[in-house]
């Protein structure tokens, strides 16, 4: 019998639309997987954001491995009549859709949200969210299932605004299992779908930028889970950097009875009545700027 690995691509940029996009259909073709992309629909401003952080030391880490002059084309004409990540590009977003795979929420402006989720009031979230449900609504013409928040950020003001969206599942932290998630006193009635399993390129900081025991490292782990393996990829370092080391952890995954699932699809089987409540905390990560949330300490990902 297959074992799902639920495979999450994250679509962070117009170049990522662009180049990433038909990179992972052709992997995921190969192998017969099936995915799930999560798109900011509105615009990702990496030059403006990365103004902002310029102050924090993880900017400078991130700066040094992520070599953003090979990913993103700060320059480029080509691009500059459609900045808008998914709105931009809807007859990409609807390919997606026709290949087999699901298309998710993950904010609107990317950028905007994951700098500053923690201090933002209530309405503002509000109208991003909204933003992006409507811009979905109108490039698909149907509702989106789940959502993952940019950055892995969370908290109650999130989880309420997210709740009366009424998505399938949600997918905006790090844990260990399904479960729905309490933070302060508020019960989340969207079920999580967390991570389990680190990002390739907090692993490329923490190795140093050696790309081969960063490859090891998630074979190991990706075989030390049990039932539930949740992974995120994206179609900018990974794709850019990383793209022979992915399609060989894919052949990788293959090879030991391992097929990519889409979330929505996992989510539609879960029991939510029975799913167990976790506790959400947040915390610094390798290589990420500003906190993350998790359901759990960082010890038992990362062994
Ligand atoms: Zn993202």
């Amino acid at each position: 019998m297959t074992k799902p690995v639920l495979i999450r691509i994250d679509v962070d940029s117009v170049e990522g639309m662009n180049n990433g996009i038909p990179y992972y259909l052709e992997v995921f073709e190969k192998y017969g997987f099936s995915a799930s992309f999560f798109i900011p629909f509105g615009t990702n401003n990496i030059v403006s954001a990365g103004l902002r952080r310029m102050w924090q030391p993880a900017f400078w880490r991130q700066f040094w491995y992520m070599k953003p002059w090979r990913t993103y084309r700060f320059f480029d004409r080509r691009f500059a009549g459609s900045v808008e990540i998914g709105l931009g590009h809807p007859n990409i977003v609807r390919d997606i859709r026709e290949a087999g795979f699901e298309v998710a929420l993950h904010g609107y402006d990317h950028a905007y949200i994951s700098d500053n989720a923690y201090t933002m009031g209530e309405k503002d979230y509000s109208r991003q969210m909204d933003l992006a449900v409507k811009a979905y609504e109108d490039t698909l013409g149907e509702k989106p299932s789940g959502s993952g928040t940019p950055a892995w950020r969370f908290n109650e003001m999130i989880a309420r605004v997210q709740d009366r969206l009424g998505l399938r599942y949600a997918s905006d932290m790090i844990g260990q299992r399904p479960c729905r998630v309490r933070v302060g006193d508020y019960l989340s009635s969207t079920v999580q779908v967390p991570i389990n399993i680190d990002n390739v390129f907090p692993l490329v900081v923490r190795f140093g930028g050696d790309h081969k025991k960063t490859l090891d490292y998630l074979k190991r782990q990706i075989a030390s889970r049990g039932d539930y393996i949740c992974m995120t990829v994206h179609t900018e370092y990974e794709f850019v950097h990383f793209h022979r080391e992915l399609d060989e952890l894919f052949g990788f995954m293959a090879e030991n009875g391992m097929r990519g699932e889409r979330f929505d699809r996992f989510a539609q089987n879960l029991d939510v009545e029975s799913l167990p409540v976790e506790d959400v905390v947040l915390l610094a990560y390798d290589g990420a700027v500003g906190k993350v949330a998790s359901t759990h300490r960082f010890e038992s990902l990362i062994g």
